[in-house]
């Protein structure tokens, strides 16, 4: 699998390279990785692949580091997008949306231009749902499905909420609705355990993200590379039935307006497949929220 991270020399790629070389996510599957990343960190990201070369990885096939979108996009089977600016102390996700604009532009015409048309792209940089809207947006060659953002960090967030103040480990079906941002609204309605989230829960999982900035400054890496492990894993071999939350390209179900990108209850098939689930029943209180 031809595989390309931008941001190669940022925080997460740093977490995320083992995960993806030592078959954690991808099961005896060799991999051709490119990383890209801006002319100015290309000696930071020769230091990665000096490390990536010394880890001796079970599954790395090929490595290129480059900073040239034509070397990085072509005929790529999958793109992670974390190139860009990050969220820095006080700073709201959409402060850094004309930052992005242009990075996301010019990453989706690439990706239309040299990446194979079957390509697909999960997009990590914030804001979110609107990089991955901007970059599906210059891509028109490519499906919408192809597409999706990453919400599942969050879902992970409150997966362990449930786990810490519920003593409800393992819950299946847990939806995080919306946007990526402090609105996000985490719903714990399909689970098996009957579990009613308190509004400090869930300006708990909102706020999160942020918290984590403020005692490292800087934003999540670790859990972000874990998050990011398992919704690729979840996409490419199948959630079991099981809901989990993806940010997808909105056909106008749930009133969500059509061709945004939205997380959303999906369900996970075998190679990058997903329908979304549409007919679940949301609660009054719930809806309100997402409104
Ligand atoms: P980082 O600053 O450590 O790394 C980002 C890297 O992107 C840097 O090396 C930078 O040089 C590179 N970059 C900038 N412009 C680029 C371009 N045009 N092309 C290629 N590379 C470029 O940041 P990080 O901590 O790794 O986070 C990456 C992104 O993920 C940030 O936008 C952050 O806000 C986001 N994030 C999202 C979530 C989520 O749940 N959706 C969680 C954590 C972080």
């Amino acid at each position: 699998m031809k595989i390309l991270i931008t941001g190669g020399a940022g925080q997460i790629a740093y977490s995320l390279i083992p995960l993806l070389l030592s078959g954690a996510i991808f099961t005896n599957i060799k991999i051709d990785l490119l990383l890209l990343d801006i002319e100015p960190c290309m000696d930071k990201l020769e230091g990665v692949k000096m490390e990536i070369e010394d880890s001796n990885f079970k599954f790395l096939n090929s490595l290129t580091i480059t900073s040239d979108l034509k070397t990085a996009f072509s005929d790529i089977d999958l793109a992670i997008l974390l190139g860009g600016f990050p969220r820095l102390p006080g700073m709201e996700r959409k402060d850094l949306l004309e930052k992005n604009l242009e990075i996301f532009k010019v990453q989706g015409e690439a990706l239309n231009n040299y990446a194979k048309k079957t390509v697909k792209v999960l997009v990590v940089a914030n804001p979110v749902n609107t990089n991955c809207w901007i970059a599906n947006h210059f891509s028109p060659s490519i499906p919408n499905e192809n597409f999706t953002s990453y919400s599942y960090l969050d879902q992970e967030r409150l997966s362990f909420l449930l786990q810490k103040e519920y003593n409800a480990p393992n819950q299946k079906n847990i939806v995080v609705w919306g946007n990526h941002s402090s609105t996000m609204v985490p719903d714990t309605s399909y689970c098996e355990k009957d579990i009613k989230l308190t509004s400090d829960n869930i300006q708990f999982i909102q706020n999160r993200g942020a918290s984590v900035i403020e005692k490292r400054k800087l934003s999540s890496a670790m859990s972000a590379a874990n998050g990011i492990s398992k919704h690729l894993k979840k996409w490419y071999y199948g959630s079991n039935d099981e809901i989990v939350s993806f940010g997808v390209f909105s056909k106008g179900y749930y009133n969500f307006p059509e061709g945004i990108f939205i997380s959303m209850p999906v369900k996970t098939h075998s190679e990058f497949s997903y329908n979304i689930v549409n007919n679940l029943k949301i609660n009054d209180s719930t809806r309100a929220l997402i409104d």
